[in-house]
């Protein structure tokens, strides 16, 4: 998997190689906005993380232009805490994930696992862990061939937990990537708590698959 990582804080950009590199990604920087739609257009990229202050071009400027040659690599913006109206015009743009500065580790880590496989897996749709099944074309739950019934919050929850299967997901990373900044944390995280109860509740004898890994989160897990 190859990683194109946009950003001027170069202090930054190499500490985001750094990790993606011990998780045996590919990773590249570039350090301005003219270098990266250049690098953008005529490499060929599983991923891209894009800052949107840039010199040179700005992070919408590259994403708009990458859109509309057509290709559909997919995005991650980082954008500040402070501007929200940046993560919207991003995914408007075409992004599909944004990361506010700072963030931790996981955090991104569990963005970009998400999207690979969101990417890997949009010709089969069909997400297998062991009697479970998540038809993501379908937006459909099974387990044992039967259709489980999730309203459209606890499908995302599913789905999400589903593209980070075998690792612990924070309650802040689920939070953020079904509700965006639709409310404050403390709020969201409460609301992840309780649809992760209601999806228990509906997965019936599956409800053992999604696990609470105590003070750090959920996990999607077969069960032993
Ligand atoms: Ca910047």
């Amino acid at each position: 998997m190859r990683i194109l990582i946009v950003e001027d804080e170069e202090s930054l950009a190499q500490n985001i190689q750094r990790i993606l590199l011990n998780e045996n990604y590919k990773a590249e920087c570039v350090y301005n906005g003219t270098d990266g739609l250049e690098q953008a257009l005529t490499e060929e990229y599983d991923l891209i993380i894009l800052d949107v202050m840039l010199p040179g071009k700005d992070g919408f400027e590259i994403i708009r232009t990458l859109r509309r040659e057509g290709l559909d690599v997919p995005v991650i913006m980082l954008t500040a805490r402070s501007q929200v109206e940046d993560k919207v015009r991003g995914l408007d743009e075409g992004a599909d994930d944004y990361l506010t500065k700072p963030f931790a580790v996981p955090e991104l880590l569990a963005r970009v696992r998400s999207l690979l496989r969101r990417k890997s897996e949009v010709s089969t749709s069909v997400m297998q862990l062991g009697a479970l099944e998540l038809d993501t074309a379908a937006r459909q739950a099974r387990f044992n061939g039967q259709a489980v019934m999730l309203t459209p919050k606890e499908y995302a929850i599913l789905e999400f937990l589903f593209y980070n299967k075998n690792r612990v997901v924070s309650r802040l990373s689920i939070a953020e990537h079904v509700w965006g900044d639709q409310m404050d944390l403390f709020t969201m995280t409460n609301f992840v708590d309780v649809h992760i109860k209601n999806l228990r509740k509906k997965l019936g004898d599956a409800a053992a698959y999604v696990q609470t890994v105590r003070g750090l989160g959920y996990m999607l897990k077969e069960p032993t």
